[in-house]
């Protein structure tokens, strides 16, 4: 590596290890950052040099996990419905709109095709690529950061940044790089095994950044009593899962599944953000969430009176979840599992053979809250290092959206899961990831083109 020297103009031009954009991070967002800037350059005909460091021996490590070695990709969907349905927290659905609308889930399908990756819809909006192989995505943004050029280093972990005289020194085990413009692609804190161990986050602090600290999300929720064995793999659908803690409670609606330390699955993986906020709180279940509790009432009041010699038992088991206003026969989403069924029953404190005829109407009630409000135990963790991603980051305050620069370093841009922002399980956080990679990448140069 050659050693670098400042001269009044800045570093020479001769340096290897300098550029004019410097890339840390090879994850979905850095690679689309290096692609876009090299685009970019291309179409202003100016030289630029793109160095892109990565601590990992190959770039897109958490693509190659992702989606369970599918990778969801992306969803279906307008931008707008994009920003909707996978970005709960309205300042953050705002803070990524132009850079969802600059690179769209169609720019990003319309790449991936460029390099021979197909991809197809499922039902419920999610996209992958037809192969079902999450490395196809790497490999093509891999290739494609090939053709464009990018000086890749690999198996390279930045350990400092600092800004001096109007560059960045960006220092690694074996050299020092210098840079015009650098982006700061580090990922979150999760899966810290895959190289997300938070390196970003105390190099953009020690830059003059605020760092909400970060916490939990799409992470498996752990409770202090693990349900009772015979539960583990037991999956309720749509249901409402409810945290409560210190007067405060959060809600999320899908499918529910119990494991060996707790609760998994799409409603406690959605609700796990809230649950490291509020504290672990107390966990319930609603298990008839289109219904309020006086509609429920009248539905058992009718059951009784219409099989009043039917085990109540009996009626639970298979009885749908979520059932059209005022109709249990017709069958839904989800039912409640037989092996359910018992911790329905003691949870309401009723018999094991009791009938609707012998339900005395305070055993009504109990059961009707049991249905309404099934305890699932408190919170004891929910765990960080295990979530699919991480929320907390760089503040979004401090970083502009029409461009993801800096607003507190010039000529710093960051982008992807470093920044305070957390999607919904469904392709929404590599979108976003890829989308404000993009925008960092075009921006970073044109920043460049400015201060020329
Ligand atoms: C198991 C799992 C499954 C997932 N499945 C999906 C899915 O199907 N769909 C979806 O949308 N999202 C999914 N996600 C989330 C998604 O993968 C991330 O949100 C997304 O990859 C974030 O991209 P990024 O580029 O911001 O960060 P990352 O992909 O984490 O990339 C950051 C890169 O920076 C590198 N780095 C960090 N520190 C340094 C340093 N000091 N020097 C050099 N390099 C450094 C890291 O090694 C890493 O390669 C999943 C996540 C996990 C963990």
């Amino acid at each position: 590596m050659s050693k670098n020297e400042i001269t009044a103009k800045g570093v020479r031009s001769a340096d290897l290890n300098h550029s004019t954009i410097l890339i840390i991070g090879g994850g979905a967002a850095g690679m689309a950052a290096a692609i876009a800037a090299r685009r970019s350059a291309k179409g202003s005909g100016k030289p630029c040099s793109i160095i892109l460091l990565e601590r990992n021996p190959r770039p897109g490590t958490k693509i190659r996990i992702s989606g369970g070695g599918k990778c969801n990709v992306t969803h279906r969907g307008s931008p707008a419905e994009l920003l909707e349905q996978g970005f709960l927290r309205r300042n953050e659905a705002r803070f990524l709109r132009q850079a969802l609308y600059s690179f769209s889930n169609s720019d990003l399908l319309a790449l991936l095709l460029l390099r021979g990756v197909e991809t197809e819809e499922r039902p419920d909006g999610k996209v992958f690529p037809v192969s079902g192989d999450a490395a196809s995505v790497a490999r093509a943004f891999e290739e494609l950061m090939q053709e464009s050029k990018i000086q890749q280093h690999n198996s390279c972990r930045v350990r400092m940044v600092e800004r001096r005289g109007g560059l960045f020194f960006v220092t690694t085990a074996e050299a020092v790089f210098t840079a015009d413009r650098l982006i700061l692609a580090t990922g979150g804190v999760s899966y810290p095994g895959t190289g997300t161990t938070g390196d970003g986050l105390a190099i953009a602090r020690s830059l003059g950044h605020s760092i909400i600290k970060p916490s939990a999300a799409l992470a498996p929720l752990y409770t202090i009593k693990a349900p009772p064995a015979s539960l583990a793999g037991l999956s309720l659908r749509s249901v409402s899962l409810i945290v409560t803690a210190g007067g405060r409670s959060a809600e999320r609606r899908g499918d529910l599944l119990f494991t060996h330390r707790g609760f998994s699955g799409p409603a406690a993986l959605s609700l796990s953000r809230d649950v490291a906020e509020l504290g672990n709180g107390a966990l319930f279940a609603d298990l008839f969430p289109e219904q309020s509790s006086a509609e429920l009432e009248v539905e058992l009041l009718s059951q009784a009176r219409r099989n009043g010699t039917q085990m109540v038992r009996k009626f639970l088991q298979g009885c749908p979840i979520a059932p059209l206003k005022g109709s249990f026969g017709v069958a839904q989403q989800g039912t409640i599992p037989t092996a359910l069924v018992p911790f329905v029953m003691s949870h309401a404190g009723l018999e094991n053979d009791v009938t609707w005829s012998g339900l005395a109407k305070e055993k009504r009630q109990s059961l009707l809250s049991v249905l309404k409000r099934f305890a699932l135990g408190n919170v004891r963790e929910v765990p960080l290092d295990q979530g699919e991603i991480s929320a907390g980051g760089v503040s979004l305050g401090e970083v502009n959206p029409k461009t993801m620069c800096s607003r507190v370093v010039p000529h710093l841009f960051l982008c992807g899961e470093i920044l305070d922002y957390a999607g919904e399980i469904g392709g929404f956080n590599l979108q976003a990831a890829f989308s404000t990679g993009w925008l960092a990448g075009v921006n970073a140069l044109h920043a460049v083109e400015r201060a020329e």
